[in-house]
């Protein structure tokens, strides 16, 4: 797990990425449970989240303008 952070924009997104791909899971796993849409309709979003976030990491300043 990410133990370092410097605290740029770069590593917040960086030790966010993990609980976020997590709350996602479990929301779709609950929509799997109690909504319309099954896991297997809903399991793509998890791509487009850590596409997201991987497009955020890069656009962001990382440590400091290093
Ligand atoms: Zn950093």
């Amino acid at each position: 797990m990410a133990n370092y952070c410097c605290g740029c924009g770069r590593c917040t997104v960086g030790a966010v990425t993990g609980p976020l791909m997590l709350i996602t899971l479990g929301v779709l796993f609950a929509l799997d449970q109690f909504g319309r849409w099954g896991f297997r309709e809903t399991w793509p979003v998890l791509l487009i989240v850590y596409g997201v976030t991987r497009a955020v990491a890069y656009i962001v300043p990382a440590h400091n303008g290093r």
